[in-house]
């Protein structure tokens, strides 16, 4: 299902939406059987393993003022060493943080996240495990997905292993729910909700990416400097996503410099600040046609 490792192409990670890193540490253009369309994922640059220390359940959350629930399913485990599970008041706060620094990113978009609730699983396989295309990932919805097409579902967990190994999150987006409702939802590694170990990712804008994807969005690399992109006109075109920080990277001919600031580029949390008017425009649109809100 995964390509060898070597440089990404632009227009692999276009059509893939998904990175992955390689054993040796280079990165791996990887594509899935499936239509990025369908479902994009994230990569994760960093060296270290996500240390299997709390599971986070879940946070489920939902879009403002309609009920939302949250389903929430943390497994932890890890097959050997110990584990220092993060008390849950800790966790709880980190869920709370997690939603604070969504609402902060959406809060030009008109949308407001709620948390709905949280649940706790303990399962070493799905933790470890799931992945974009794997039997445990389907079992773990199976088990614990809960709401409509309004809710978001989010699942934490810890890519340790298998395909999904090394990401850092991937999401469904809104015109698949009619297709298959089970599987609608964000999955993210627990360790970059804030005040997680996954820096420079632990800030939460993982899961303002991913639900970016939620609601409707591609990346702003998708397509490269040609073509429609990313359905959005006024986010500049880049020929591949932006890592680190980069500023005034300009990759395209086309008129603006890379959106290395936008939520749905690559960079760093703490570069990420923005979704553009055309962003909010499409997502709103999105999420009026596929989830009726
Ligand atoms: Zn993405």
């Amino acid at each position: 299902m995964f390509k060898a490792c070597g440089p990404i192409a632009p227009h692999e990670l276009a059509r893939c939406g998904q990175k992955k890193r390689c054993p040796a540490g280079k990165i791996m253009s990887c594509c899935s059987s499936r239509s990025s369309l369908l479902l994009s994922s994230e990569f994760l640059l960093w060296q270290r393993r996500p240390s299997s220390e709390g599971l986070v359940g879940p946070p489920y959350l939902m879009l403002s003022s309609l009920l939302l629930k949250l389903t929430s399913k943390p497994t932890r485990s890890s097959p050997m060493p110990l584990l220092q599970l993060l008390p849950s008041q800790s966790i709880d706060s980190q869920i709370a943080n997690q939603i604070s620094v969504m609402n902060t990113g959406y809060a030009n978009s008109g949308i407001t996240w709620k948390l709905a609730g949280t649940t706790r699983t303990t399962n070493a396989d799905w933790f470890n495990n799931v992945g974009p295309d794997v039997s445990q990932q389907t079992a773990m919805k199976k088990a614990l997905r809960t709401g409509t097409a309004k809710d978001l579902n989010v699942y934490t967990v810890g890519f340790t292993s298998g395909d999904g190994a090394g990401l850092l999150g991937y999401s469904t987006f809104p015109s698949s729910y009619s297709g298959n409702p089970t599987d609608d939802g964000c999955v993210i590694l627990f360790s970059s909700l804030p005040g997680g170990t996954a820096a420079p990712y632990n800030l939460g804008q993982t899961l303002t990416h991913e639900a970016g994807h939620w609601v409707g969005l591609y990346h702003t690399f998708q397509g490269g400097c040609s073509g429609s992109g990313d359905q959005v006109s006024d986010t500049p075109a880049e020929s591949s996503a932006a890592f680190g920080c980069p500023t005034g990277r300009d990759t395209c001919s086309a008129t603006g410099v890379d959106p290395i600031h936008n939520f749905m580029d690559y960079t760093d949390d703490s570069c990420m600040n923005q979704f553009t008017a055309g962003q909010v425009t499409r997502l709103r649109s999105q999420i009026s046609t596929y989830r009726g809100l």
